[in-house]
Parts: C-alpha cells; structure tokens; sequence
C-alpha cells in the first residue's frame, strides 16, 4: 500500500542542526513517521528528546562541531554503535552572515562555505561510505534555499554555498544512484527562526517579504515535516538529485 512507503519503522536518522527551527521541525517529522534521530548540536543539547523518546522513537544527542572535519566520521562511528545502522542524512546545520559585498570579510566567508557546503560535503561522503558498506541503499537530504536559485542582497557567502548544495546535490546523485543512494535538497523559503531573525526584524525587508509570498505567511518548522518524510522514505525511491522548495509559493511569482 502506497502509505506503507512513508513510513520510516526502523530507520536511523541523523539530523544536523537539530536542537534549533527548521532541523527541530524536521527531526519531530521524521520521528512521527517511526525514525530513531541521532541529533547532531553544537550548543546546547537540543530540547526535543522528550518529545521524540514519548513517541517510542530513540534519541541520541552528539555534541559536534561540524567544521572540524576529523569530528565527521566518528560522528557517523557512534550513530552506528548506539542504533547499529544510519539510512537517512539530513543535511541541516548551517549559518548566514550579512554584509554589503564591498566589504565582505574573510571570516565571514569562510565560516560560511566552511559549515554549508565542506562539512555538508563530507558529512554526506561519510554516511554514503556507510549506506556502500550497509549494501542498504540510503536517503540524503541537503538544505538548500532560494539562493539556491537567486542572488540575495548582503550574503554573498551564503548564496554561493547554497547555490553549492543545489550542485552539489545533483553531482552525488549522479554518482551514487545507481548505488540506491538518493541524494535530493530542500529548498526552504522565508521562515520564521533565528536565521532570518534580522530579516524579520528589519521593517521595510519585512513587509517586502511578506508582500511576495503567495501563501500570505513566513513558514514554520513545522512546514517542513512533509516534504522531509517523503524525500526520506521509500515513496522517493526513484527521485534523485532534485531540490524541492517548500516555499509558500516564493519561486512561482
Ligand atoms: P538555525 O540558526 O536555528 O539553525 C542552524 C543550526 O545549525 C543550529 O541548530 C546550530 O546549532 C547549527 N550549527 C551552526 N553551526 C554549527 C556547527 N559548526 N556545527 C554543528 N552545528 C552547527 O536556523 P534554521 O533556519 O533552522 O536553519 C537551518 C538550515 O536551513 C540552515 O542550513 C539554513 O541555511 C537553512 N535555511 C533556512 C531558511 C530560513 O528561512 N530560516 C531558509 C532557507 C534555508
């Protein structure tokens, strides 16, 4: 029966980001759906645990900074260890900086692209490495954006790293397809969390946002649960490579 694909029983989760906005929201989705998460945070420890473990689900937090790279593979090591397998990669963990281009500084370049394509890089090579020695096949979901697809103003950083995931995102795919590993993106559109926390607060970005979203609304976590379930479950089996916005309708206008 076709609702049967989505269900993720027994699937092994890891979600970066995931103490925080839209990797929260993915994560509870994901362990609606019947995943085990393995939460990947770099602050404090996220606060969904109890949420997760009341639905019979597992939970383990890993404390790692994901721009050292060396904390990659064994990251990937203690999902393994604790749940005995990973099928799913949610890509999330990322960060923006504004600055006008003309003055844009080094750190803020590379704290970017460090986090949003390197780290998202070789965190997928490391759960693909597992999926090849699992000979199980497996779900890769990166977080794009709409810079993915246009300019921005003040983020030239985040729009080449994100433009990235969306390149990137195809290049692994057709690589690893064949291999039963689906590489797809999410592009969300403008929603509410800390990283649009000065998009928000600034009046006039604002209401000129606002204006131009269909849906007359800035999204949710909670938005982003669907699209995550089905790109993560078997449903997906034959989608590769693709970055699905979930938008409000950002892109049609
Ligand atoms: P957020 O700031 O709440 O989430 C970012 C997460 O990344 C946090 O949980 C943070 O702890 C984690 N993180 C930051 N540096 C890290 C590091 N070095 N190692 C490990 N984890 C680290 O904001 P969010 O909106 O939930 O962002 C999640 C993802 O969605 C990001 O990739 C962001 O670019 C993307 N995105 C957000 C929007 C939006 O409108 N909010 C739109 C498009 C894309």
């Amino acid at each position: 029966m076709i609702l049967d694909a989505f269900n993720l029983r027994g699937k092994v989760a890891i979600v970066t980001g995931c103490g925080t906005g839209l990797g929260r929201g993915m994560a509870l989705g994901l362990d609606e759906a019947g995943a085990d998460i393995a939460g990947v945070y770099n602050n404090s420890e996220p606060d969904c645990a109890g949420e997760i473990t009341k639905m019979g689900r597992r939970f383990l937090p890993i404390k790692a900074n994901l721009t050292d790279l060396d904390q990659i593979e064994p990251l990937v090591e203690q999902v393994v260890e604790a749940f005995g397998r990973v099928d799913i990669l949610i890509n999330n963990a990322g960060i923006i900086r504004r600055q006008p281009a003309l003055e844009f500084t080094r750190e803020n370049w590379d704290e970017v692209v460090n986090l949003n394509l390197r780290a998202l890089f070789f965190l997928a090579q490391a759960a693909a490495k597992r999926f090849v020695a699992q000979k199980s096949g497996g779900k890769i979901i990166n977080i794009a954006s709409m810079l993915s697809f246009q300019g921005g103003l003040l983020v030239p950083s985040y729009t080449a790293s994100k433009s990235g995931v969306m390149g990137l995102t195809r290049e692994l795919a057709c690589e690893w397809a064949a291999q039963n590993i689906n590489v797809n993106a999410i592009a969300p559109g403008y929603m509410a969390t800390e990283n649009t926390r000065a998009l928000q607060q600034d009046p006039v970005r604002s209401v000129d946002i606002m204006k131009r979203i269909p849906a007359a609304r800035w999204g949710r976590p909670s938005d982003l649960a669907g699209a995550v379930v089905f790109l993560a479950s078997e449903a997906a089996n034959y989608i590769h490579g693709y970055t699905l916005a979930v938008d409000g309708g950002w892109l049609a206008r």
